[in-house]
């Protein structure tokens, strides 16, 4: 099959073996896939990252001097079962999953393993009780946000919102702008977004935020802070030797994953504030505890979905309930993958872009 291929910290469009289902599996085609920022960083730093997760424990293992073909956002098309399969979904139905295959060794991550090519490619071999088929009528397109929307999901529902609360999210890429449709699905009624780049603020407010914030113009606490203030009987309780006004409970989305964004959110929280780790950040970074101590800051970090949230992640795609329409911004060919990875440096220029790997310049 043609595919995209990470060959030593670069794209090339080659030749790679077509995968064959093995027991419990499912052969697809792919119809489309996204391009999402920890595919940019596996290619530009996959001998790193490796290093990282086998001290850290976690989900890439692959060998960076063998070829990899990423891609872990995809809808497909079932071609063919694997030997013990049930066949419930027929040949030719669309479908979406989490990009894992589970067997004795252990879980294989699709779109991050040599022995498992993702999505940009043009066929993989899937887990068939993980598929799920994409409802009559949702596009290929809209059903391959379900993985990137599906993080959203799950950075939400760990957050487990106090009522009343006011949120501020922090980073409007595609994690964020995830974090705040999914916020907006579970009734978050003051949502303050930020982010230095205008196209990501607009697409913050397409997708349901209620104020977008330049921090190169206006910190975004202190917009927090006018937008949350309430009678003190609903405020947050607070340490007695807190000042200032009263707010509502504060959660804030940490969606960038850069050194010194913790720590900034640290200094702008409000005392009580509950800080929500979802941007994944691969280097050392360091704060000063005792921004969190005084404020009694509590933090969670989160990753991936559970097979539930991804599950309805896509029955909420397909009944319309999340504004994904203006997040895709190019669609391209094998071709355009390489230009694509440099396009998405910029932030103001594209949201996700698109693979067809079945595309004319392929
Ligand atoms: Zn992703």
């Amino acid at each position: 099959m043609r595919a995209a291929i990470a060959r030593r910290g670069k794209i090339v469009v080659d030749d790679f073996p077509t995968p064959e289902p093995g027991a419990g599996e499912v052969l697809v085609r792919t119809r489309v896939c996204g391009i999402c920022g920890s595919d940019i960083h596996a290619l530009h730093h996959g001998r790193r990252l490796l290093g990282l997760m086998r001290r850290a424990g976690g989900f890439f293992t692959a060998d960076p001097d063998l070829d990899l073909v990423p891609g872990h956002e995809f809808c497909a098309e079932v071609v063919d079962y694997g030997p013990s399969t049930q066949r419930q979904i027929p040949v030719g139905s669309l479908v979406c999953s989490q990009p894992a295959l589970v067997g004795a060794a252990g879980i294989e991550p699709v779109g991050f393993s040599n022995h498992a090519p993702g999505g940009y490619g043009q066929y993989m071999k899937l887990m068939e009780g993980l598929l799920l088929p994409v409802p009559n009528g949702l596009s290929a397109e809209h059903a391959a946000l379900t993985e990137p929307m599906a993080v959203g999901v799950h950075a939400v529902a760990r957050a487990e919102l106090p009522r009343g609360a006011a949120v501020l999210v922090v980073g409007c890429g595609p994690v964020g702008l995830a974090v705040i449709g999914a916020l907006k699905l579970a009734g978050a009624q003051q949502v303050i977004a930020a982010d230095f780049s205008p196209k990501r603020r607009a697409l913050a407010e397409a997708m349901g935020a209620d104020a977008a914030v330049d921090p190169a113009v206006s910190s975004p606490y202190e917009r927090f802070q006018d937008l949350a203030q309430v009678d003190p009987t609903q405020a947050a309780p607070r340490p007695i030797w807190q000042s200032g006004p009263s707010l509502r409970p504060q959660v804030i989305f940490e969606c960038v994953g850069v050194p010194g964004v913790l720590a900034s959110v640290f200094e702008g929280a409000e005392a009580g504030a509950r800080v929500v780790v979802v941007g994944v950040c691969m280097e050392q970074d360091h704060f000063e505890p005792i921004y969190a101590i005084n404020k009694e800051i509590d933090v969670r970090f989160v990753f991936g979905h559970s097979q539930d949230e991804f599950t309805a992640t896509l029955r909420h795609i397909a009944e319309g309930d999340l504004p994904i329409d203006g997040l895709i911004t190019a669609k391209v060919g094998l071709g355009g993958v390489a230009a694509a990875f440099e396009a998405l440096a910029e932030p103001d220029d594209h949201a996700k872009i698109l693979i067809d790997p079945w595309a004319d310049d392929s």
